[in-house]
């Protein structure tokens, strides 16, 4: 904070409040905020109702608790903590980047600062690079939705709905984590759809799966991606298939600390465009993953930000052919001196089920 001028942070509920003090704040409309000024002690001003919730997260070990009744005006109580801890009128505060406008308008009424930054602006550095905890959390999460991934192929059968499938793999999910995040069960045509939303769809003999999950787990976000068939596949997708999952390979062998950001997109691209399938190639190749599901830093065209050891993401390319079926191969992967330390160990290939 010092380094870039900033006087003092303001953090709402959201992952940088996970991440700082590994609060799961509701989002209210009572106001949570955690006040971090660059010189002396953070204060966690909260509802006095949300206390048990703030003290059992562990958050007091990180920050003073400073609750307000529901009478009183928490904007004032925070200009009071800033005031007394030498932050005044011509300070810069760094606001968490999603901080409702019905609060931050009324703290810039209040604060009368001299300058508002985002709350990245001080937080990203620090949640880009994993530390060696968080990445065994990640590696943990990891192997917990490859477990359910293994499970997949017996809960796929002709007749049942998307919905049922989804249903069944949220259960599992939940086996293996303490949230889930989503389910994307797409069959058929719905493959085509990158995110679509799991419905009624029946399933039938020949359909292509993809199935997208996550959860969260002790905090760290797990994301996979694999493909199904019900029964032996049809040769034209098991080509797109292998095509897919050439690329899936290549853009995780090129991952490795220095290597521009999109470089790791480029190899994904080219391989599918040199099999002619670019144009259905819909999406970036991946995006970071940490306390939340996409954060930094994007795989992306145009994100020349080195790679450096820690950095978490995915790598997800797909080919989405409309109204015919859809494929993605999705992994996540922390970048290491070494290249890339992979945190989903299934096989990629195609998973032809028995029907
Ligand atoms: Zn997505
Ligand atoms: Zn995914
Ligand atoms: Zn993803």
């Amino acid at each position: 904070m010092r380094e870039r001028g900033v006087d003092a942070l303001l953090v709402g509920p959201s992952a940088d409040l996970r991440y700082l003090v590994g609060y799961h704040a509701l989002p209210l409309e009572r106001l949570t905020l955690l006040v971090v000024p660059a010189e002396g002690d953070a204060t966690l001003v909260a509802p006095a109702l949300e206390a048990p919730r703030a003290r059992s997260s562990g958050a007091t070990d990180h920050a003073e608790l400073a609750t307000w009744e529901e009478t009183d005006d928490p904007i004032a109580l925070v200009r009071d903590l800033l005031r007394a801890a030498g932050v005044g009128a011509d300070a810069t505060y760094a606001v968490q980047d999603r901080l409702w406008t019905s609060f931050t308008l009324r703290l810039q009424d209040a604060l009368l600062a001299r300058a508002w930054l985002p709350g990245s602006s001080v937080l990203r550095d620090l949640r880009i690079a994993k530390t060696p905890d968080e990445v065994a959390a990640l590696k943990r999460a990891g192997a917990a939705i490859d477990r359910v991934h293994e499970q997949v192929p017996a809960l796929l059968r002709p007749g049942r709905t998307e919905h049922e499938v989804g249903r069944d793999i949220a259960e599992r999910i939940l086996d293996e984590h303490d949230e889930v995040n989503f389910v994307i069960v797409a069959s058929g045509p719905n493959g085509a759809s990158p995110h679509h939303e799991t419905g009624s769809r029946v399933l039938e003999a020949g359909d292509a799966v993809v199935v997208d999950v996550g959860g969260t787990r002790e905090g760290y976000c797990s994301d996979m991606t694999r493909n199904y068939t019900l029964g032996p596949a049809d040769p034209v997708y098991r080509e797109l298939h292998d095509v897919l999952e050439a690329s899936q390979v290549a853009a995780t062998e090129v991952v490795r600390p220095g290597i521009e950001a999109h470089e790791v997109d480029r190899v994904a691209r080219r391989i599918i465009s040199e099999a002619g399938w670019g144009p259905q190639f819909l999406h970036r190749t991946g995006h970071g993953i940490g306390v939340e599901e996409h954060e930094e830093p994007w795989i992306v065209e145009g994100n020349d930000e080195p790679l450096v050891p820690g950095m978490a993401f995915s790598v997800e390319p797909g080919i989405y052919v409309a109204d015919r079926w859809g494929a993605r191969i999705e992994d996540i992967v922390v970048v290491t001196e070494d290249g890339a330390d992979r945190c989903n160990l299934l096989p990629r290939g195609l998973v032809e089920v028995d029907l």
